[in-house]
């Protein structure tokens, strides 16, 4: 097992999220997924914890990191930061945010989503995801996420440079995995058949 296969936490937040399938799924695939992850890239990942949750639960923890991660964030950015994440988890399989404890990473699923079937996309999603969890770990992306994070909420403005840097970070991350998702998608549906 060498470097490879860091331990991953699967839990759940909020009555209703449903899918005990999906729940005993992931707690079955989320090692072996990490370690794929891990072997394709050749480097260790930071730890990852799991979340399966409702889209509510999804957008209030969420919040509940980022606010950690920049505190000084006014009531109104809050309300309105709230009110967004909502609205965005509606309509999400999935997010990854920065973990609060300084290093590693966050991942929420979407429990209610039909990606979050098992059987029709779960290991498409969780390879996906995971592609996050490790580009959040690279060099100087967690500082750039903080200060971008920070903008949002009108604690600190960013340069428009900075910010164009900060969108192209995210464009190349979301080509880098899906171009690769499918690949460690059949590996996993391979290793947990
Ligand atoms: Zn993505």
């Amino acid at each position: 097992m060498g470097i490879f296969g860091s331990p991953v936490k699967v839990e759940t937040y909020k009555p209703g999220w449903g899918r005990g399938r999906a729940l005993r799924f992931v707690q079955d695939a989320a090692p072996v997924a990490v370690r794929i992850v891990e072997e394709h890239y050749g480097r260790s990942l930071q730890p990852v914890r799991i979340t399966l949750t409702t889209p509510d639960g999804m957008a209030e923890l969420a919040c509940r990191a980022e606010f950690a991660l920049v505190p000084q964030v006014s009531a109104a950015a809050r309300a309105k930061a709230e009110r967004e994440a909502r609205e965005l988890a509606r309509g999400a399989a999935a997010q990854v945010v920065l973990s609060p404890r300084g290093r590693g990473t966050l991942l929420f699923l979407n429990s209610r989503s039909d990606a979050m079937r098992v059987d029709e996309g779960i290991e498409t999603v969780l390879s996906h995801e995971l592609v996050h969890c490790e580009q959040f770990g690279r060099r100087g992306v967690r500082e750039l996420i903080l200060a971008h994070t920070r903008h949002v909420f009108g604690v600190k403005e960013l340069s428009p440079k900075v910010v164009k840097a900060f969108e192209d970070m995210l464009e190349g991350h979301e080509a880098e995995a899906y171009g690769l998702e499918d690949s460690l998608a059949a590996r996993l549906r391979k290793a947990v058949a």
